[in-house]
């Protein structure tokens, strides 16, 4: 059934692992009006559908993946697909976006989205051609590394072109941070690759022969020519990220922010630096631009190793955040080191951000004996130590000897080191803190404690921080700027486009948001109609992780960022102590319409943005 909207096909598929049948699930205008899309639909869709209660790797848990309006319309930065599932990390709500055609495809096959739910007795693999849905056997598959299965599917099939989106033996062993790889691209953070392996879904390969159009094509037009006469004039877009990618962020982070976490956070400023920077990346080891499909501004880069200890390496990547984690948290200044990381964790899919901090973390409870080198199997944890981050990335994706532990994430591996070992979890709800730092950015760290997915700087986004839009430093407003970040991202997120395009539209919600969105699907949004869009998505989260029982106590960050100011660099004294946090968070419940003591959504609120069903649920509770 096509929608009287642009950018819809009014279809999503529905797919059980366990029966190996599938059904249609229509969707009106007014849902899609209501959700827009990718991670507005999961949030409606997975609240209604899973259990609270259920252990992520329960086979009826959910695994959501979809498409927003844009997808297959060849809109700026719009290469990329959405996925969601009950997080084994965090055990809350947890979406991730990733770049791959795979989107598109899945539009030109006829569906705004994909639900797949249930358990296959044997590995299998998903091929979606159209209307013609095949459950493929995977068990030649299993145990193989992302790009081989990508290759060896596409072989089967016949078909090169074909779009694979695939785990490796990372989701197969249900490492909690394993993610799914289109391409090299990554489904990210909170272990959705593994939820694919516990349903034993090896796979999920998708083509179409239809098309996506939108509503208004000439008004569309008009707003593709403003993005490229506007694109010019941002730096950041124009050039910088185009010449290097997101490492350029690391000397200014380091040396003007002052929050570039240091050896698991003992400090944030990093004086190897400059072996990690985007000039020693760029001069030494680039071979050539990537990008995202329909993406003009092609940040990512292949990187090869010519010579040294890891020479034969090559990554498309790393970015930042891979640079953060397997380079100064663990104290190594050898760019070569994390391009062969970087490389390793996209081959078995496993996290970039939370295998280095997890690694990071080992090596800190190693240094001050809370762990021994008897625990470890021989492995000496030392912080500058690069053989055992390589050897930690197989024994994490094969959950071999102490990659066991390490496998379960900081949070948990604290619960069973013992001792003080938690303060050494840099996390949030169990995911770990990418690489923006939540003492030097004070709207990082109210993000962080209140985002539905925990430390992920893609809830909150520390980028208008860095361009002065918001003094990183101050308390007063700042409940208000989170708030708008995160209308943007969650917005973002939904129509499916790159976070990256803040530094053009704006760091939080705006009026430019609704030009761009409406010339595609025709709905006429105002501003404040996409406001409340914005809520109801993220309210819808936060109501998901109530009925899993989060609540205000869980809105918080590791004692070391409460307790310990930074203790070098430009952000030397910082940190956010909790009483100051706690006041940051009462003012966010207030504007949000949360209840200040328990952090739940207030009925008057629900009901104001249309969520009356999710408010009588959460009076159950
Ligand atoms: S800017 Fe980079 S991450 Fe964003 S869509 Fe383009 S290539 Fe992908």
């Amino acid at each position: 059934m096509d929608l009287k909207y642009g950018g819809y096909k009014g279809k999503i598929l529905r797919i059980n692992l366990t029966t190996k049948k599938t059904s249609i699930l229509e969707i009106t205008d007014e849902f899609a009006r209501k959700y827009l899309g990718g991670n507005g639909f999961s949030a409606r869709l997975l609240f209604d559908m899973i259990d609270p209660r259920i252990d992520a790797f329960d086979p009826t848990n959910v695994i959501a993946i979809m498409t927003g309006p844009m997808q297959g319309i060849y809109i700026p930065t719009s290469g990329k697909y959405h996925m969601a599932s009950k997080s084994p990390l965090t055990n809350g709500y947890f979406d991730s976006i990733s770049g791959g055609h795979i989107g598109a495809e899945i539009k030109y096959a006829g569906y705004d989205g994909i639900l797949i739910t249930g358990r296959a007795d044997k590995p299998v693999y998903i091929f979606i051609d159209d209307n013609n849905i095949e459950f493929k056997s995977a068990e030649k598959l299993w145990g193989r590394l992302t790009s081989e299965t990508q290759e060896m599917i596409k072989e089967e099939i016949g078909d090169p072109k074909l779009c694979v989106s695939a785990i490796g033996p990372a989701g197969e062993n249900r490492v909690r941070y394993a993610c799914v790889i289109t391409e090299f691209r990554a489904a990210g953070r909170g272990g959705l690759g593994a939820v694919m392996g516990s349903k034993n879904l090896k796979a999920v390969a998708v083509r179409g022969s239809g098309t996506n159009e939108p509503a208004d094509s000439e008004a569309l037009e008009n707003w593709m020519n403003w993005y490229k006469e506007e694109v010019k004039k941002v730096p950041a877009l124009a050039s910088g990220l185009p010449t290097y990618g997101t490492p350029i962020l690391v000397s200014s982070i380091n040396n003007i922010f002052g929050g570039f976490g240091t050896r698991n956070h003992q400090t944030e400023y990093f004086e190897g630096w400059e072996g990690l920077c985007a000039e020693t990346l760029k001069n030494k080891y680039w071979d050539k631009d990537t990008a995202c499909p329909a993406c003009p501004i092609a940040c990512s880069k292949l990187f090869s190793v010519k010579e040294g200890k890891w020479k034969g390496a090559i990554s498309e990547g790393p970015d930042y955040e891979t640079i953060y984690s397997f380079g100064s948290m663990c104290g190594i200044s050898d760019i070569s080191l994390v391009i062969k990381a970087d490389s390793m964790c996209d081959e078995y899919g496993l996290d970039t951000v939370s295998c280095g901090v997890v690694i990071a973390f080992m090596m800190e409870c190693y240094e001050k004996g809370l762990i021994t080198k008897e625990e470890t199997g021989g492995m000496e944890f030392k912080f500058g130590n690069d053989d055992i981050v390589i050897e930690s990335i197989e024994k994490i994706a094969k959950r071999i000897g102490i990659g066991d532990l390490m496998a379960e994430g900081t949070l948990r591996a604290s619960k069973i080191i013992g001792g003080n070992s938690e303060r050494f979890a840099i996390q949030v709800k169990g995911l770990e803190i990418p690489g923006h730092s939540a003492r030097a950015l004070r709207g990082m760290a109210l993000g962080y404690a209140v985002a539905s997915r925990g430390g992920s700087h893609h809830d909150p986004r520390p980028t208008g921080e860095y361009a002065g839009a918001s003094d990183r430093k101050a308390i007063e407003g700042k409940a208000a700027w989170v708030i708008g970040t995160m209308r943007w991202t969650t917005i973002g997120d939904s129509m499916i486009i790159c976070h990256f395009l803040e530094r053009l539209l704006g760091y939080t919600l705006n009026q430019r948001y609704v030009d761009m969105i409406n010339p595609v699907t025709g709905f006429g949004y105002t501003y404040e109609e996409l406001v409340d869009v914005a809520e109801r998505i993220l309210d819808l989260e936060r109501a998901f992780n109530v009925r899993t029982g989060i609540r205000r106590k869980d809105d918080t960050l590791p004692r070391r960022f409460l307790e310990e100011p930074i203790a070098s660099g430009p952000s030397k004294g910082m940190y956010t102590d909790e009483a100051t946090l706690n006041k940051m968070i009462d003012e966010f419940y207030e504007l949000k319409g949360w209840d200040k003591r328990t952090g739940i959504p207030t009925k008057e609120k629900l009901i104001r943005i249309g969520l009356e069903d999710v408010a009588l649920e959460l009076e159950k509770l």
